[in-house]
């Protein structure tokens, strides 16, 4: 163990403009240090389903060449496999892979929400729930610093889009803000303690990312006791003195802003404190890092490529599988057909883009895995173009015409999405489309695999048999692939978002990407599937989707109690069996329905997820603590978050659309919201406060004509007085109620709910 080291003592050793050097980077992957004064300069590499070391040319947008890694599938693959432990195994070997080329930081995971499927870079994020993103993200976070290394989730906040991400205003109401995509990052931060936390190019309400005190500071640190430091993304900084001064330690890639922190110190206009406070920050991990290096470290590229495969197949979702096409038989005559079966698209364009140390070549994996079957490949498509070769199609559909069954390999081509921009629409190429309805015209046996890293819209669907997700997969892809379509190994991914009809239903479809540089978030906390449930609209495949070889039935779903305080845990079990004849695993979904709300809820929310694993015939108990959070919404008047006293429906499911298993709690609340009543409250809510109520009902009855039967006109007049504002009553009352009486009256009221 290294002894800690007095870092107030060190940095009071520093002049003004070391420490003011020291607050931006030397170089795109590198920190600065003081040779005098022993502080190390660290490396910071991108991934984070890989590693992008570049030892020669340097860029930010993944156009050189980088050191060849391990090329995991991407976090949409890895989301889709509800696996905690998965996430685990792959953070460890990238701590390996980091610590092997000596990097001090890895720049993920993301957990930014996917707000909209055509955002260019949702196949970095995890999932459009905040509560499965940020417990993937803490996982991965912790297992990758356990290893020595530190992490940089990314990219906080409200960063949901390409298209003009380094101007764009995002607005959005406080609860959108803190339910949807802050909790994406609030859990992983307290769970996980980040290293470091990125901030991103966009202006949040009004105030950029990289200058915005609110999220950096009252937010990220204080309130949820962020250590580490704030990086900007690369080129986020817009200026210096205020980002610092709001919470922005490092600027990364150049330093270029240390001249005006040196003047602003001097001036008189930032105060040397915070520069201290903020290198205090920074060297702490700078430290860590450095002092965590591993000497000669190394790892084994075979077993991380082993690793891939199994990671992938656990991020691939089997969508469809009518008439049990999947797995194919071992034998026959098998026609695969698709350029993406011999050019893999098995990861993602811009700073994520990894140079794998090997790729799985699919026609020789599918060879492998196929038994006695016989493989034809015809190419149907050029992957680089739109249009159709119609000679090309022509013979794919022969070839597929003669085969007893046809696996397509279909997806988005390279330039259809990356980082730096959206996609404007969900379709694939033209040429795709169409052969694939082509082929189904002759062969009904057909199969598509598809690869993308955002939701497509599939209009062949129902001329396909078997649909199999693959997201991008990673280098091993093709062998992944392989074992699930000949059934060596069973599919248990589930999906991550949902996957809309058409792109026009996904909630943010008007109001993305915004208007110039303003993009409202007018959908609010309706996104996905919270969206797609509270207004009943059938999505094409639902939030938490996903088919297995085998089969699960659930029972016996049971609480520890069922009331309970919302300070109270509650401890959820579901017995699971497989009641199929494969070995397989299933992902179980909690979510909580608040039964009746004052306040505007989604329909569901997800609150847990167990992935068990079951030989046939095997049952096993999975549960689940539930604790305030999980009933919670956010009160913008009390700022926390806040149950409502009562009833919640507890729902076990396959799919958010999967009625499951259910039961009901009863939830009290322990915080009391203390109301103050103006004479322009409403008499429906002064009746709804109980303290108010024992003062003011005998009142009403008395002087507001309210008529105590069971008639038409009894109902009208009482459902008119509930929304009327009390003030009212004095006007009603022909003389009997004043104004004074009636404030009187509200101050016997507020004086008695304060000292309740
Ligand atoms: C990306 C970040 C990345 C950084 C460094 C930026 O363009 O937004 O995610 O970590 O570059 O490459």
């Amino acid at each position: 163990m290294t002894e800690p080291r007095n870092l107030k003592k060190l940095i009071a050793e520093m002049t003004l403009e070391e420490k003011a050097e020291l607050c931006g980077g030397a170089d795109f992957w590198h920190t600065k240090g003081v040779e005098r004064l022993g502080i190390p300069a660290i490396r910071v590499a991108d991934g984070p389903h890989g590693l992008r070391v570049q030892k020669q040319a340097d860029d930010h947008l993944g156009i050189y060449m980088s050191e060849p890694s391990t090329c995991f599938p991407t976090a949409a693959g890895t989301a889709s496999s509800w696996n905690v432990e998965l996430l685990r195994e792959m953070g460890a070997a990238l701590g390996e892979e980091c610590q092997a080329a000596e990097v001090g930081i890895l720049l993920g995971p993301g957990v930014n929400i996917k707000r909209s499927p055509l955002c260019g870079r949702n196949f970095e994020y995890y999932s459009e729930d905040p509560y499965l993103s940020s417990r993937l993200a803490a996982a991965f976070i912790e297992v990758v610093q356990s290893q020595g290394v530190g992490t940089s989730l990314k990219h906080f906040a409200v960063n949901n889009q390409e298209h003009r991400r380094m101007t764009v205003n995002a607005v959005l109401d406080e609860r959108t803000l803190r339910e949807i995509y802050l909790a994406s990052f609030e859990g992983a931060v307290k769970q996980a303690k980040p290293w470091t936390v990125m901030c991103s190019y966009n202006k949040v309400n009004g105030e950029y990312a990289s200058e915005n005190k609110y999220l950096l500071t009252d937010i990220l640190k204080e309130e949820w006791g962020h250590e580490g430091f704030v990086v900007s993304d690369w080129g986020a900084t817009n200026e210096r003195v205020k980002g610092l001064a709001a919470g922005l330690e490092l600027e990364m890639p150049f330093d270029a802003g240390s001249a005006r922190i040196m003047e602003s110190v001097q001036k008189g206009e930032l105060s040397e404190e915070v520069l201290d406070q903020s290198l205090e920050r920074l060297l702490a991990v700078v430290f860590k890092a450095y002092d965590s290096k591993k000497a000669d470290a190394m790892y084994d590229r075979d077993a991380h490529h082993q690793l891939a495969r199994k990671v992938a197949h656990e991020s691939m979702v089997l969508l469809k599988n009518e008439d049990h096409i999947l797995p194919l038989p071992k034998k026959g005559k098998i026609a695969v057909v698709g350029e993406l079966a011999v050019s893999p698209r098995f990861q993602g364009g811009g700073s994520s883009h990894v140079n794998p140390n090997k790729i799985d070549d699919i026609l020789s994996e599918l060879a492998k895995a196929a038994g006695e079957a016989e493989i034809i490949f015809s190419q149907g498509y050029k992957l680089a173009e739109d249009a159709v070769d119609p000679p090309m199609s022509l013979e794919a559909v022969e070839a597929a015409q003669k085969a007893d069954s046809v696996l397509i390999f279909a997806g988005l081509p390279e330039r259809y999405e990356s980082e730096g921009y959206d996609r404007t629409h969900l379709s694939i190429p033209a040429n795709q489309l169409s052969l694939i309805q082509e082929i189904a015209a002759v062969q009904p046996n057909v199969v598509v695999v598809l690869s993308n890293g955002s939701p497509v819209e599939l209009p062949w669907l129902d001329q396909a048999k078997g649909v199999l997700e693959c997201y991008l997969g990673g280098q091993a892809l093709g062998s992944a692939a392989a074992d699930l379509i000949f059934g060596d190994v069973n599919p248990s991914g589930k999906l991550a978002e949902s996957f809309p009809k058409k792109l026009e239903h996904n909630p943010s479809h008007p109001y993305f990407p915004g208007e110039g540089d303003s993009v409202e978030y007018r959908e609010g906390l309706f996104v996905g599937y919270r969206y797609y449930d509270s207004k009943a609209i059938e999505p094409l495949f639902p939030f938490g989707h996903g088919l297995s070889y085998t089969s699960f039935e659930y029972s016996n779903l049971t609480v520890d109690r069922y009331d309970m305080l919302d300070t109270d845990t509650l401890t959820v079990r579901l017995m699971v069996c497989n009641t199929g004849s494969r070995a397989g695993k299933e992902v179980v979904q909690l979510y909580v329905r608040d039964v009746q709300s004052q306040v505007i809820r989604p329909v569901q929310e997800l609150k847990g997820f167990a992935k068990v694993e079951l030989q046939p015939g095997e049952q096993k108990m999975v549960s689940f603590t539930l604790g305030k959070r999980a009933f919670a919404y956010y009160n913008t008047e009390l700022r926390d978050w806040h149950v409502e006293t009562g009833e919640f429906q507890i729902i076990a499911a396959r799919s958010s659309r999967d009625a499951g298993k259910s039961l009901t709690v009863h939830v009290t609340s322990t915080t009391t919201i203390k109301k103050t009543f103006t004479r322009n409250s409403t008499i429906g809510d002064i009746l709804a406060d109980p303290v108010a109520r024992a003062i003011v009902e005998p009142l009403l009855k008395q002087n507001a004509g309210v008529q105590e039967d069971d008639s038409d006109a009894a109902h009208v007049s009482m459902a008119m007085m509930m929304d009327a504002p009390v003030r009212v009553v004095v006007a009603f009352s022909q003389g009997a109620v004043s104004e004074e009486m009636v404030e009187a009256l509200l101050n016997r009221i507020n004086e008695q709910n304060q000292s309740s």
